[in-house]
């Protein structure tokens, strides 16, 4: 108890040179509330503290706790992630990091006054949608395209501008459900059209849709299984298919792509998904992707198709409510320009990551595996450390069944201690997620950005050698 009346009173802690420092940088009423919370906690500390501390160090035990949560508090939540999983579009990693050209775009956009809504030549009030328009039709081929907010905001939109009060045909087999509840029947629910399903879950034929169609039908709608696949005997109707029933019929086609594959990626093993631009020349009306899938950009939902229906949304006041600001046109319209004049799978990194070569991704195992086996030559915590084979995969809903061959780094512990490792490495600053496979921890070369690999040796070094002295 005699410990309690040595606790220095808020006056007298604010008054010491090192928080008077502290003062100048940060605000001075956040200093004093968060001073009054460390008091309170040490206070209830002492409290179950029975030997008698000295006052001095009362002292410095509050300044020290004090200048760790005003450093802990003055930064936001979200954190930088070593992602060491091999899962490409990790979505609860942010999807696709952006390349250099999006991010100098951006920079840029976002620290100057721009144009966003004028139109210089004539120097009057121009529109926000014109700036990726144009950089969408060339590389699409399609007549039209509108950006907004995600994929999710552009199915609605299409949906609601196209069907609102009448009805979407829909095979039973795509009545998708992506991550973060985006589930087909309540997003043509909250769109205000009426689904329609035919079909069944594993076959779904082209008369299936004709004989669904009367005078209320307002759209035809296919939804890509990007997550899953009907595999056996399974039949879906092809988009053409579709197509040609709409134009007979004179009904619209939509399609709900996912993502966006915007260059043919098949000499690197990924067969088997549509690019945008085939969906373009198969005659769909409206096409919708995301901007931060495979195509590797910011968040966004991108519609491209026939003029008439693209300029009915962009009137459509719910686009008002979706849409997209500076930073993401300025990051799209950097990603953008790097499939127009660039050279995507060099400076994209989600393509980057997906067609790097095998000899070079088995040198980057081979390398960080000898750089982990050097500094942990003298630890007693690890049993062994080898560059060995994985399986790596897209991720983001793409490609599902498909895992791609890479490399990475295995490390088996002494102890039975990996899940607390894997915790505190994810606790740190940058956090780092790796792999586990049974009692080993994985590490993935693929998904490893510029720096990473100095930087989780030494946090694994650190958890390891450090924090793991006491295991
Ligand atoms: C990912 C996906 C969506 C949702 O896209 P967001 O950009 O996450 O809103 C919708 N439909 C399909 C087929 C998808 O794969």
């Amino acid at each position: 108890m005699k410990n309690l009346k040595k606790i220095p009173p808020v006056d007298e802690i604010m008054l010491d040179e090192d928080i008077i420092s502290l003062v100048r940088r940060y605000n001075r009423n956040y200093v004093v509330i968060s001073l009054r919370q460390v008091l309170d906690e040490v206070r209830t500390e002492l409290k179950l503290n029975d030997e008698e501390l000295d006052r001095e160090v009362i002292r410095s035990m509050v300044k020290q706790r004090l200048l760790r949560e005003i450093r802990k508090n003055s930064k936001g939540t979200l954190q930088r992630v070593i992602n060491a999983t091999g899962v490409v579009l990790h979505t609860n990693l942010g999807r696709a990091p952006l390349g250099s050209r999006a991010l100098e775009y951006m920079q840029d956009m976002g620290k100057h006054y721009n144009n966003l809504e004028m139109n210089l030549s004539k120097g009057e009030r121009g529109s926000r949608y014109v700036h990726v328009e144009e950089l969408l039709v060339q590389i699409t081929g399609a007549e039209a395209a509108l950006v907004v907010n995600n994929n999710a905001a552009a199915v609605m939109l299409g949906l609601n501008t196209m069907a609102a009060g009448r009805e979407v045909i829909v095979s039973r087999g795509q009545l998708i459900e992506i991550g973060g509840a985006f589930r087909i029947p309540e997003v043509m629910k909250m769109s205000g059209a009426t689904l329609i399903e035919v079909g069944t879950t594993n076959k779904t034929y082209i008369s299936d849709y004709e004989a669904a169609i009367n005078e209320n039908t307002a759209l035809l709608f296919a939804a890509h299984t990007s997550n899953y696949k009907i595999v056996g005997f399974s039949e879906e109707v092809k988009l053409e298919e579709m197509v040609k029933l709409g134009k007979e019929k004179n009904l619209p086609s939509m399609q709900d792509l996912g993502s966006g594959i915007l260059c043919d990626l098949s000499s690197w093993g990924l067969r088997d998904e549509p690019t945008v631009q085939q969906c373009v020349n198969a005659g769909a009306d409206i096409i919708t992707f995301s901007g931060d899938k495979l195509l590797g950009g910011p968040q966004a939902g991108i519609i491209v198709g026939k003029k008439n229906y693209i300029e009915a949304m962009k009137k459509n006041q719910l686009t008002r409510a979706l849409r997209v600001d500076k930073l993401i046109i300025s990051a799209l319209e950097g990603t953008l320009l790097e499939y127009l004049c660039g050279i995507p799978e060099r400076n994209i990194p989600v393509l980057q990551m997906l067609t790097i070569n095998m000899d070079e991704l088995e040198a980057k195992a081979i390398k960080l595996s000898s750089v982990l086996q050097d500094k942990f030559s003298q630890s007693d915590k690890i049993e062994s450390i080898k560059y060995v084979q994985v399986e790596d995969m897209v991720g983001g809903g793409a490609y599902p069944t498909y895992r791609i061959p890479g490399f990475g780094v295995e490390i088996k512990l002494r102890e039975n201690n990996l899940e607390w490792i894997s915790q505190e490495l994810r606790l740190m600053e940058p956090a780092l997620l790796t792999r586990r496979q049974e009692d080993k921890m994985l590490i993935s070369v693929r998904t490893l950005l510029a720096g990473d690999e100095e930087k989780l040796v030494e946090m694994l070094y650190e958890v390891l050698e450090k924090k793991g002295e006491n295991l």
